[in-house]
C-alpha cells in the first residue's frame, strides 16, 4: 500500500481549505443608468442606490468646480472689466 513519503505541513494542508468560503458574488443592474453593480451597494457610476441619489460623484464634483470657476471669473470681470473684456 503506497505510503506518502513526508508528513504534509499544515500550511500546505490548510491551504486546500482556503478558497472553501468563497462565493460568486451577486450582481445586479442601476435601476437608474443600468450599469451592472454589486447587489446592495449605491451605484458608482450615478451614485444612487434604489432610486435615491446617495453618492456624490465625480462628474458631480466636476459640475460644482465648473459653478465655482465661473463664479470666480464674473466676480472678476466685476471688479475690473476692462482687463476681460478686450473686444
Ligand atoms: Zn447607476
Amino acid at each position: 500500500m503506497p505510503v506518502p513519503k513526508r508528513k504534509r505541513s499544515r500550511a500546505r494542508r490548510d491551504s486546500r481549505f482556503a478558497n472553501k468560503g468563497m462565493k460568486v458574488q451577486s450582481i445586479t443592474g442601476c435601476l437608474n443608468c443600468k450599469a451592472p453593480i454589486a447587489t446592495h451597494q449605491a451605484c458608482k457610476g450615478c451614485g444612487f442606490y434604489k432610486g435615491v441619489k446617495v453618492l456624490r460623484t465625480k462628474d458631480d464634483r466636476l459640475v460644482d468646480r465648473a459653478h465655482v470657476r465661473q463664479a470666480k471669473m464674473a466676480n472678476q470681470a466685476e471688479k475690473n472689466p476692462s482687463a476681460v473684456n478686450n473686444d
